[in-house]
């Protein structure tokens, strides 16, 4: 190991706390982890000079691929103006036009009105407390409850917290937050009395977190309508499915569906810097005009800062000049196919799930029983895939293979021939750790 490695690994395990980590296993001594130094395209290296592809797209951010030479010309040309500037009491270029680019990619007289803050949590936070004040401006103020859906993630912040529906993460702050009633289908929502909600919030098509679950086919139209019928609001947190991930530029576009709240995040700026935009429509703006008091209460000091901005107008100009959407089909065709392959080789693979560019790859005994929570299948996979040059993360048993939409067939190739040499390698762990 290079000095410089076991220098920094040493500072990290002093001094640095991760996020959703065990920070005993993380900081034990036979542990050393990853130094990451810098990416091209889809892969990263390590400060060892190891290169791996990364099949999680840098926790579902990144877009185009690490270092684009558009988007990090952006950036570089926007910090040689200013790196930040305030949005309170001022306006500039960037925040304006990137605005009005994601306001048209939605008909006239629909989303209209972008409020910036920096990460999904924040999106759906500005999402929840509009529709809240929305309906005490609108002689509504006991319609302040929400729905979510089981299983669901939407951010750590407190208000997103409490839609989320992942026991191991929310059991522990529950009571704090908004109300909150969680279902499982349409049908408990058909049957919901929806007098005291402001409004519903759903990841649209696939639950990232839930084990990267997809939602029946016309779900998510069939909430459209029911909202249209109770006149509860419609939130979609797009923070992972946005800027293309599901084929289309944003999931809800697959059916026809248009939102009161769009809540978009990691995507955003191609996954370069940290930035989140909530969309709405002129029907909810409208209730905080008039007087005063009615002004939205809320912000954060980086509101729209100036080079997050200039790296999303970047990165929706990649979608444009690299026909990014057009080029997904056969990506997704051949992530598909290939999946398929895997899963026929190895009978730990339970399940695939796959929307669009997302992957889900459950692993259980042949049986096809769990495998025991303790035995942490899914991570032993992911880290013996290192050394065959990929990266992921597991949710519990499933692995996730959701690398940056720049990927390409045969690069995706490379990432299926690694787990595939992954689980030939492991074939002990087929039948499961301490078990017959
Ligand atoms: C990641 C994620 C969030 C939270 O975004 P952060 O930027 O991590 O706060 C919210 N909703 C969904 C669906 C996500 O995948």
């Amino acid at each position: 190991m290079r000095d410089d490695t076991r220098r920094w690994i040493q500072a990290d395990q002093t001094h640095c706390w991760h996020p959703f980590t065990r920070q005993g296993d993380w900081c034990a001594a036979d542990h050393p982890p990853l130094v990451l130094t810098h990416g091209q395209g889809p892969w990263l290296w390590d400060s060892e000079g190891r290169r791996y592809l990364d099949g999680n797209s840098s926790i579902w951010t990144n877009i185009h691929g690490h270092a684009h030479p558009a988007i990090t010309a952006a950036i570089r040309a926007q910090l040689e103006q200013t790196a930040h500037l305030s949005f309170l009491g001022f306006t500039h270029p960037g925040a304006a036009e990137l605005a009005a680019r994601l306001c048209g990619f939605f008909p006239e007289n629909t989303l209209e009105r972008v409020f910036y803050s920096d990460n999904g949590s924040t999106a759906v936070e500005c999402a929840l407390k509009m529709a809240v004040q929305f309906r005490l401006q609108t002689g509504e103020p006991a319609r302040n409850g929400f729905i979510a859906f089981a299983d669901g993630y939407h951010g750590d912040t407190l208000g997103a917290a409490s839609l989320g529906g992942v026991g191991r993460f929310f059991e522990r702050f529950k009571g704090h937050g908004y109300p909150v009633t969680h279902v499982r289908s349409m049908e408990e929502i058909h049957r919901l009395d929806s007098k005291h909600i402001a409004g519903v919030v759903i990841e649209p098509l696939i639950q990232g977190v839930n084990e990267m679950r997809p939602w029946p086919a016309g779900m998510l139209a069939e909430l459209r309508a029911w909202c249209d019928e109770t006149g509860v609001h419609l939130i979609l947190d797009e923070v992972m499915t946005g800027f293309g991930r599901t084929g289309t530029l944003f999931a809800c576009q697959r059916e026809n569906v248009i939102p009161d709240f769009l809540c978009l995040a990691k995507g955003l700026t191609g996954g370069t810097l940290p930035m989140a935009a909530t969309l709405t429509t002129a029907a909810i703006y409208e209730a905080f005009l008039g007087i005063p008091e009615n002004a939205f209460y809320y912000g954060h000091s980086y509101t729209a800062n100036p080079l997050g901005c200039a790296a999303a107008l970047a990165s929706l100009d990649v979608f444009e000049r690299e026909q990014t959407l057009a080029s997904l089909p056969a990506k997704i065709q051949h992530l598909h196919a290939g999946l398929a392959a895997l899963k026929a080789a190895h009978p730990i693979i339970h399940e695939v799930r796959q929307c669009g560019f997302i992957a889900g790859i459950e692993l259980r005994r042949p049986d096809a029983t769990k495998f025991p929570p303790a035995s942490r299948i899914g991570e032993s996979i992911c880290l013996a895939a290192r050394a065959h040059g990929l990266l992921t993360r597991p949710i519990l048993d499933t692995l996730v293979l959701l690398p940056p939409l720049c990927t390409t067939l045969a690069e995706l190739d490379h990432a299926l021939a690694a787990l595939d040499a992954t689980f030939s390698e492991n074939p002990g762990i087929d039948t499961g750790r301490g078990s017959a």
